[in-house]
């Protein structure tokens, strides 16, 4: 039985005023909430106040990115431990923004990878197509790509503190949700590259989310798909009522 996950991708949004009132507000309506893991993922500067206001309640800490070396000459960079220190369980990896904008490379999401499950954090892994590459058939070739050189070298138990999340570029922040059944597809063909990769266990074991447009209107249906197990939020997790509505599945 995989445990689903809604996570909430603050992006480059809330001071730390505003991220309290979030957090403030998203305390009281999920304390109820069992069975699923609710993880929030705020921006650097504001991690050890979260977390603060977060301790000893059932809502997870994430950063947005990390660096794949623990300490050293990066000016501007952060790394795992670093993030551990500040209060975090998990952080994205990978997110089509950073390899959008920022030259995030399948290389260096690997790295990136290794190094926080090495220090002990469970990563949200992202990949997904873009609308060209959907529209020229190339998603499944994008997707096994992805999964196949972001995961290298990861032994089957360091597989287990990978979370992967499925977001079609397209699909982000745009308001079009990709249809239950095409992501259904995307995730059970994921899930079968895992298989390929480690072994049926392995495969069945991976909780694979969705993100992209997700919505209180739209949880229910992509939950009930089979290889659907939670979702990663983005516009919709900057609200209190609207995540905490995702966050009961719907
Ligand atoms: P939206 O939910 O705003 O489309 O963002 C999705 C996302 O990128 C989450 O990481």
């Amino acid at each position: 039985m995989r445990t689903p996950v809604i996570a909430g991708n603050w992006k480059l949004y809330k001071t730390a005023g505003q991220a309290l009132e979030l957090v403030g507000g998203l305390l009281p309506l999920v304390a109820q909430t069992k069975g699923v893991e609710i993880v929030v993922a705020p921006v650097f500067t504001v991690l050890g106040k979260v977390a603060e206001a977060l301790a000893g309640s059932n809502i997870h800490l994430s950063a947005q990115d990390c660096f794949w070396e623990e300490e050293g000459a990066f000016t501007g960079e952060i790394s795992s431990t670093m993030l551990i220190d500040a209060g975090c369980s998990h952080v994205i990896i990978g997110h089509s923004e950073r390899r959008q904008f920022f030259g995030e490379t399948d290389a260096t999401v690997n790295k990136k990878i290794k190094a926080a499950i090495k220090a002990g954090l469970t990563v949200l892994f992202c990949i997904g197509e873009t609308l060209q590459e959907r529209e020229g058939d190339q998603t499944f070739d994008v997707l096994r790509r992805q999964v196949t050189q972001g995961l290298r070298d990861l032994s089957q138990e360091q597989l287990k503190k990978v979370i992967i999340a499925y977001e079609p570029v397209w699909a982000i922040g745009t308001g079009k949700t990709a249809t239950d059944s095409q992501a259904q597809e995307a995730h059970q063909f994921i899930r079968g590259v895992i298989a390929g990769l480690y072994d049926k266990d392995a495969a069945e074991e991976m909780r694979i989310l969705y993100g992209g447009s997700v919505k209180p209107e739209n949880i229910g249906g992509l939950m009930a798909q089979a290889d659907i197990d939670g979702a990663l939020v983005g516009g919709a997790s900057l609200k209190a009522d609207s995540f905490a509505a995702i966050a009961k599945l719907g």
